[in-house]
């Protein structure tokens, strides 16, 4: 239900400028913290996205020819930028996420390290060059641009994600259009005024709000090149397979079940700590945390006691500094994203009880420090898990830990590699032998050893195995720079007065001249 009383229009971006779209569709944004609607998000019709979609078509030619020196300036100048103001970008995320304002600042150096990644664009683009392969033949390989690219992010990282692709998107010479969650849609307008403020020639750089309808006209756009989606398994089931269809080329992030290993000889000092954090910031609305805990061997009393005890500890409250208590602190965690996703994790949680898991900590009726109407839910954690209770199995995104207690090493890594996911997992371990072993073992796409979210740095890739992530391409890193450009390899002969002026007539393959 749209409140008459809102009069914040959260509207796409096209050419450089706001644009309104026509569809008379919207949708409303609420502050996690107090559940008050802040804002009205456009939902774009088909031809509002198609409108958006050509004013990226348009600048294409000319920013894919503008030199790799002009290009380099924009991404430094906006670098620059984000990096002064990153405050306001990371009140508008807790504004609207809920995370808190460390958090939210964290996510957004993240996404700048890929920035700075993109920085240095020139070098990621040469090609390699071979002289004299045949007589007078030399040959060289270049990258081009694509054209158009699309990006469709999720909720949780409405600053970090869409920055793990369109800086090097943009850096490579494509035209963005960005369809951000439409959970959290404004982070998405800032940047764009920040890229405008950079020197980004308008047009290169959209954003187009909605929801399936704008998602839809992406994938079977002709004018789209490629897609690059992070969000659930399922609808990255739905747009592979669609933009497939379509012609494109598609990366895909799903979900995740990230399970954190705990051997016998492990720091447990270190494992809890790093369980709590990884379980609980953002309040387990990220595709790294960490979800179930293996406890290996004799250690399961003494590691959940651990992690009971600081988990205990933690304050659930809003994620600004001027928290409606006046504390005047943030909160260590913040509130769910929705009413709607607060609810379907509390079901979790009376799942997890009436099946049987052992309820340690109990988030359900924290008492938050922030309103009343705030969408709150404590940390909770689960003891005495098995592999087909609906927590361990389903992917929650909450702040849910699930404790699984296993006897040896070969069924801790047994564990890992029968889930449906394959984002991340982390071994917790004092023995260097056995994390050489669970590296090699574990068919994982990202392995923390004592690290819990093994995140990759932006000069590497980040992607996951099996049902994370569809298409072969992860992003960012030097596959970033792949997925956004195309291979072309050049041929050349010059003809040399001096030398032999050509072959002549010859209806064969050359051999060996
Ligand atoms: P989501 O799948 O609901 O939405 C993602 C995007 O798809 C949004 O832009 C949304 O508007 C759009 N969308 C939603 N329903 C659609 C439909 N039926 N048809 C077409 N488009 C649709 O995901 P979310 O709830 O925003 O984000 C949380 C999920 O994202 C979790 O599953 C999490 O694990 C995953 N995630 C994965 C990674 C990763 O790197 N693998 C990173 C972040 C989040």
């Amino acid at each position: 239900m749209t409140s008459p009383a809102i009069e914040h229009a959260i509207e796409h971006w096209s050419n450089g400028a706001r644009y309104a779209g026509t569809s008379g569709r919207s949708a409303d944004v609420t502050n996690p913290a107090t559940g008050r609607v802040s804002g009205q998000v456009a939902l774009a019709s088909r031809e509002d996205a198609e409108a958006v979609i050509a004013a990226a078509a348009a600048a294409a030619e000319d920013w894919g020819q503008t030199s790799l020196a002009r290009r380099t300036q924009v991404l430094f100048a906006f670098r620059e930028l984000l990096n002064s103001r990153r405050g306001e970008l990371a009140e508008i995320i807790t504004a609207e996420h809920g995370k808190v304002l460390s958090d939210a600042l964290g996510e957004i150096a993240r996404g700048q390290e890929v920035v700075e990644f993109a920085c240095g664009i020139s070098h990621l683009l040469k090609g390699g060059h071979s002289e004299s392969v045949s007589s007078g033949v030399d040959v060289h390989s270049k990258r081009d641009p694509l054209g158009v690219v699309g990006i469709i992010s999720p909720f949780n990282f409405p600053a970090m994600v869409p920055m793990w692709f369109f800086p090097i998107a943009i850096a490579a010479g494509n035209t963005v259009v960005l369809k951000p969650s439409e959970k959290d849609p404004s982070a998405s307008l800032w940047l764009a005024e920040l890229w405008k403020e950079a020197g980004l020639p308008d047009g290169v750089f959209n954003v187009l709000q909605g929801d399936k309808e704008a998602v839809d006209a992406l994938l079977e756009s002709p004018v789209v090149q490629a897609i690059s989606f992070v969000g659930s398994t399922p609808i990255a089931e739905y747009v592979y397979e669609r933009a497939s269809q379509h012609g494109k080329r598609v990366q895909a992030l799903g979900g995740a079940k990230n399970h954190m290993v705990v051997l016998p000889d492990a720091d447990l000092d270190l494992a809890a700590d790093s369980a709590v954090n990884a379980g609980f910031g953002s309040a387990g609305e990220r595709c790294m945390a960490i979800s179930v805990l293996v406890a290996v061997g004799p250690i399961g009393d003494e590691l959940v006691a651990r992690v009971a005890d600081r988990a205990r500890r933690i304050v659930t409250g809003d994620g600004g500094p001027d928290a409606t208590s006046g504390a005047g602190t943030e909160a260590d965690m913040g509130p769910l994203v929705t009413g709607a996703h607060r609810d379907k994790v509390a079901g979790f949680v009376d799942a997890g009880e009436r099946q049987g898991a052992k309820v340690v900590l109990d988030g359900r009726g924290v008492a938050a420090r922030g309103a009343d109407g705030g969408f709150w839910l404590g940390p909770t954690l689960f003891d005495n898990v098995t592999p087909e209770m609906d927590i361990y199995r389903e992917e929650i995104f909450g702040p849910v830990l699930s404790v699984v207690r296993v006897d040896t090493y070969d069924e801790a890594v047994a564990l890992v590699n029968a889930n449906q996911y394959g984002n991340g997992t982390a071994v917790f371990t004092n023995d260097g032998g056995a994390a050489r072993r669970f590296e090699a073992d574990v068919n994982v796409g990202m392995i923390g050893v004592n690290v819990p979210v093994p995140v990759p740095v932006a000069y590497y890739s980040f992607g996951g195995w099996k049902r994370s992530l569809l298409g072969d391409t992860h992003a960012h890193g030097t596959e970033g720079v792949h997925f956004f450009t195309r291979g072309k390899v050049v041929t050349t002969r010059w003809i040399d007065p001096h030398n032999r002026p050509h072959g002549g007539l010859e209806l064969g393959f050359p051999q060996n001249v």
